[in-house]
């Protein structure tokens, strides 16, 4: 199955911002990111180049993609289902993208990262209503639950998880049962609830084009 191959803080450097894709070691000193901003010249600060609009709109929708990982032609599919339904495309394009079953696994906390949290779906760890599902594009609904596979739960990584969950904050579409490790989708999450770093309304002016 096709994926990102890059390495993860590449495409930070390209975008020229933090997306947060290595987990907690984004938050230290290591980032490439924060070691660029400390080089930068203080005089004058750093230097910018102009960009034009088309440029910022690619770099939003480019932001979206490596942040929830999905390569260009998965994103296009999902800016037509985003476009084809009713409402806000904008708005539409961040749900469909927040109900990724990879999504939901990181947000719940089973993963640090979201390419960790695909891992173990393509992996076949993750169960959705008792069902094995391998698919990181499947898109959850209200009242569906994530559970993990049995024989997953020898593994020393459940292991460590079980222990280290607890009091972990996960949004409030979540549900999440920490002594059962299960979690439920009890909503579909509304656009103020989703955090992230782009600009939906970019994406769209991108490929109205
Ligand atoms: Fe991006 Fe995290 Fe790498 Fe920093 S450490 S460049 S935020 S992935």
């Amino acid at each position: 199955m096709a994926r990102h191959t890059e390495a993860v803080c590449r495409l930070c450097r390209r975008i020229g911002d933090k997306l947060m894709l290595k987990g907690d070691r984004c938050m230290g000193a290591k980032c490439v990111i924060e070691k660029r901003a400390a080089k930068a010249p203080t005089r004058g600060g750093p230097r910018r180049r102009k960009v034009s609009d088309r440029g910022m709109q690619l770099k939003e929708k480019q932001k979206a993609r490596y942040t929830y990982g999905v390569l260009e032609r998965q994103f296009r599919k999902f800016f037509a289902e985003a476009s084809r339904q009713e409402g806000i495309t904008s708005d539409n394009l961040m749900l469909l993208l927040e109900r990724r079953l990879d999504n939901v696994i990181y947000r719940l906390g089973f993963a640090d990262t979201r390419p960790q949290a695909r891992q173990l779906v393509r992996h076949g760890h993750i169960m959705v209503n008792g069902h094995r599902v391998d698919v990181p594009s499947y898109l959850v609904k209200p009242g569906e639950a994530i559970t993990w596979h049995e024989s997953s739960k020898n593994s020393e990584y459940y292991k460590a998880l079980v222990e280290h969950i607890k009091g972990r904050l996960i949004p409030a579409w979540l549900g999440l049962d920490e002594n059962a490790m299960a979690g439920q989708v009890s909503s579909l999450p509304s656009v103020d609830e989703i955090d992230v770093k782009f600009d939906g309304k970019a994406i769209v002016e991108y490929y109205s084009r």
